[in-house]
């Protein structure tokens, strides 16, 4: 973190490759941006390689493409300053302590604007990832801003645009999410909803723009949070009710006008699979403004890096949701797709199903429910799955809940709707066991009277 509020992608970028240089591969030869960038990326996870991607000749366009930014934890977590263990708590302070943006004279965003006829989406780079997705490019690392009518607040979010035309594309929003609720106030009212979608970020604006939970917090002044100075805003210049990051690299302005519909999709998402097509609202651009050199962001759809962006936000709102049930709660993690993993030192049988019960309830994206004693470690798949296996019994510890609001990227939910089955399962073991349990352990005395340099001789080399 700079301090002198000038922290960009660009300040990131630079940061990164004077400090970390593995963490940055510049690819200076030309790509095609229908599935190479994707499949650049999918090989190197394939080799647990995460770097961010420098793309800076991609056919069809003049604009160099860089993605995975917020592809490992350990970039976040220099990010954010702080270390990776302390990225929980670094969120969760920053939702305690948020930091309001403040408005800067100077908007290097606006060096360059382009409106009326002179607006036209085909000089950004045209990305498809996915062999099946819809031909059409997508813009994936935008950043929807948009004021709540209501509140007044500024709403950040990501969301899927698929660009039809020069100024045209579609936008999902997920039903029940904050900006389908402005959306659809302003669509009862008979409005036009301004928004903005702001392409390069820092990695703060990115995870503060995940945060989930109350729809009257600003996801700017989260962002200002987690690095513990203000988001520089500038107002837009078609849309002046709405600010976006002076900083950012591209910005484009409009409105989604209230009947407007396109067919979106199909689309490969964070869940390894596309979900057909639907009719989706519509995004008018109304300005194009951006850097007079801009770099284009994107995140390769179903990568690592989908998967970690959301997950600080998504997790801090889980165990915020838990502990309101159930104060013993200690950890939560997604552990997969739509699956909140929770450890909790129980007072009673009663509360692992409160747990579960409060965190369906809390979120569309939450369609199970796995809570264990806190001796397992939620965060490690491997340790809970022992737990569902040793400490369940199905037909009193698993629960379901047909019927539920879900989401509609869930593969295996019947309708668009995203009507959905959710599951709890308590794997916690009763407070008066049936049987007597003992947990296997060597007597500690014993354990620390082993002499391994004795046993295996002195060519022991100590482990990493
Ligand atoms: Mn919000």
């Amino acid at each position: 973190v700079r301090g002198d509020g000038a922290d960009d992608l660009r300040s990131f970028l630079e940061r990164l490759r004077r400090e970390r240089p593995g963490d940055v591969v510049d690819v200076r030869r030309e790509v095609s941006p229908r599935h190479e960038t994707a499949a650049i990326l999918a090989r190197l996870e394939e080799r647990f390689r995460s770097p961010v991607l420098v793309f800076h000749r991609v056919r069809g366009s003049l604009l160099p493409v860089v993605t995975n930014v917020c592809g490992t934890v350990a970039r976040l977590a220099l990010a954010l300053g702080c270390r990776v263990a302390d990225l929980a708590e670094r969120y969760a302070r920053a939702c305690e302590r948020p930091v309001p943006p403040v408005f800067t004279g100077e908007a290097p965003v606006q060096e360059i604007v382009r409106t009326g006829a002179d607006v036209d989406l085909s000089f950004l780079p045209a990305l498809v990832y996915h062999e099946h997705d819809a031909p059409n490019p997508w813009i994936t690392a935008a950043i929807v801003a948009a004021r709540d009518p209501d509140s007044g607040t500024v709403n950040l979010s990501y969301h899927r645009l698929m660009v039809d035309g020069k100024d045209r594309t579609s936008i999902y929003m997920e039903p029940g999410k904050h900006l389908d609720r402005i959306r659809l106030r302003h669509e009862a009212a008979g409005h036009e909803m301004p928004i903005a979608a702001f392409i390069g970020a820092h990695p703060a604006w990115s995870v503060g723009a995940c945060f989930t939970g109350s729809p009257d917090v600003e996801e700017y002044a989260i962002a200002g949070g987690l690095v513990g100075e203000p988001v520089a805003l500038a107002r837009c210049v078609t849309q002046p009710s709405v600010p976006v990051p002076a900083r950012a690299e591209i910005v484009l302005e409009g409105v989604v006008p209230p009947a407007e519909r396109l067919e979106e999709g199909p689309f490969g998402e964070f869940t390894g699979h596309a979900t057909g097509t639907m009719a989706a609202p519509v995004f008018r651009v109304t300005a194009i403004t951006s850097r007079r050199d801009p770099l284009f962001q994107d995140v390769v759809s179903g990568s690592f890096e989908h998967l970690l962006l959301p997950s600080l936000g998504i997790e801090r709102h889980a165990l915020e949701v838990a502990r309101k049930a159930v104060p013993g709660v200690a950890a939560a993690r997604l552990l997969a797709p739509l699956t909140i993993a929770v450890s909790l030192r129980k007072r009673d049988d009663g509360e692992p199903w409160r747990v579960i019960e409060a965190l369906l309830d809390s979120d569309v994206y939450t369609k199970h429910v796995v809570v264990v004693d806190e001796d397992v470690s939620a965060v490690d798949a491997r340790q809970v799955w022992t737990a569902v296996a040793l400490r369940v019994q199905a037909d009193r510890g698993v629960r379901i809940y047909p019927g539920r609001r879900g989401t509609p990227l869930d593969p295996s939910a019947d309708s668009a709707d995203g009507r959905t089955a959710k599951m709890g399962i308590d794997a916690t073991t009763p407070l008066r066991p049936a049987r007597p349990l003992t947990r296997n352990s060597i007597p500690r005395e014993v354990l620390e009277s082993v002499d391994l340099r004795a046993i295996l001789g002195e060519g022991l080399t100590p482990r990493a």
